[in-house]
């Protein structure tokens, strides 16, 4: 298992991660062995928006002997049915509290590692939950050392972008994949792929991590019935692509079965060519069209250049990320060591003119 660190903190958080809304249908036991299971083969991240009140009992067994080496996000706004147990959300300061004080009781814990903003689209739920009081008690919570760290959860870039201005936030849950970012999903992949693009190297330059929801579409991406593409995509392709964007520190698809967790985790084995999502290229998908999405695909480079990483440095350092630039010249091998063979040309199915795109960095970083 990979892990990455977060960047306003010292958490290390596995790249796999577990959403839990999909989950409730099956027995206590069996939950409490799914997220043992998961915990035992490294996953150490979950995403505590049920999809009904009954996950958070077993859930809190499989981590009581664990609780400091396991991580989770709690949302405030995400409620549960008094009769059915069924997921809702609210705004409701004292419903939100009175879920929070249950939610501390069951998981039999003294602290939350990250308080949510639950479902933050439009501004008005953003300016709702400042009127309301949430966004405050949240503020106090940190403040108390109850809540590590505050973030939102949003499909929305124009909105994540207020959210990032008060600059208290994180971890910013977001739903990445290649059909949201070329406009191809639904009305949950908002934004045009610049405008996303611009807020994942945003989040990267002021060092607040995201968390990914639905890196396969729902599930859309994984069979070419279902796929905008026509085409499906595995989920170790999703998973990688994900990954990749800036910014991301970990991918929470949902899991209902016991199968699902195996596939999730049959991503820790996955080579190299089977997490290769190059295949989009084909798809002849304009946004994606000349654009470099770091997936390494045109390697190898003759000059050992990682061209994926060479181009997420040089977008970054394009929208004032100073740390980009220290990384940037860590690297043993720069665009300077180009020597234009254009093999990378030939190879990209995004039709990236890399070549001549490294002689354009290397004059940047020059500068
Ligand atoms: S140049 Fe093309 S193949 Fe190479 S990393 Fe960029 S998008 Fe991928
Ligand atoms: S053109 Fe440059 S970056 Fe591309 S493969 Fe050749 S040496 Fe590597």
């Amino acid at each position: 298992m990979e892990y990455r660190k977060l960047p306003k903190g010292n958490e290390m958080i596995s790249v796999l991660g577990i959403g839990l809304g999909g989950i409730q249908q099956n027995s206590d036991e069996v939950i409490q062995t799914m997220i043992s299971k998961a915990i035992a083969n490294g996953i150490n991240f979950f995403d505590l928006c049920c999809g009904a009140k009954n996950v958070f009992l077993p859930f809190s067994k499989a981590i009581e002997n664990c609780r400091e080496n396991v991580y989770f996000q709690l949302h405030f706004g995400a409620v549960y049915d008094p009769i059915t147990s069924e997921y809702s959300w609210s705004r409701n300061l004292k419903e939100i509290k009175d879920t929070f004080t249950w939610e501390m009781q069951i998981l039999n814990t003294s602290y939350v590692d990250f308080g949510f903003l639950h479902c933050v689209d439009e501004i008005n739920d953003f300016e709702e939950l400042q009127k309301n009081g949430v966004f405050d008690f949240l503020k106090t919570l940190k403040q108390n050392h109850i809540v590590h760290h505050i973030g939102f959860s949003s499909h929305t870039p124009s909105v994540a972008n207020k959210l990032l201005d008060t600059g208290i936030i994180d971890l910013m849950m977001f739903s990445i994949n290649p059909a949201y970012d070329c406009e191809l999903g639904d009305e949950l992949g908002i934004g045009n792929y610049k405008e996303r693009q611009e807020l994942f190297l945003r989040c990267q330059r002021e060092q607040v991590a995201i968390s990914v929801m639905k890196p396969f579409f729902a599930g859309k991406l994984l069979d070419a019935k279902t796929s905008p593409f026509k085409q499906e995509l595995t989920i170790h392709q999703c998973l990688q692509y994900a990954l990749d964007r800036p910014a991301v520190l970990t991918c929470l698809p949902g899991i209902c079965s016991l199968h699902d967790l195996e596939e999730l985790l049959s991503f820790n084995h996955a080579t190299k060519e089977e997490k290769d999502y190059s295949i989009i290229g084909k798809f002849n998908i304009e946004s994606f069209e000349k654009n470099c999405v770091y997936c390494n695909h045109c390697q190898p480079c003759p000059r050992h250049l990682d061209i994926g990483l060479i181009n997420k440095y040089y977008d970054l350092a394009k929208v004032h990320d100073q740390l980009a630039y220290e990384h940037y010249d860590k690297l043993t091998k720069k665009a300077s060591d180009c020597i234009h063979c254009k093999h990378c040309d030939n190879r990209c199915p995004f039709h990236v003119h890399q070549s001549a795109r490294m002689l354009e960095i290397a004059n940047f970083f020059k500068k």
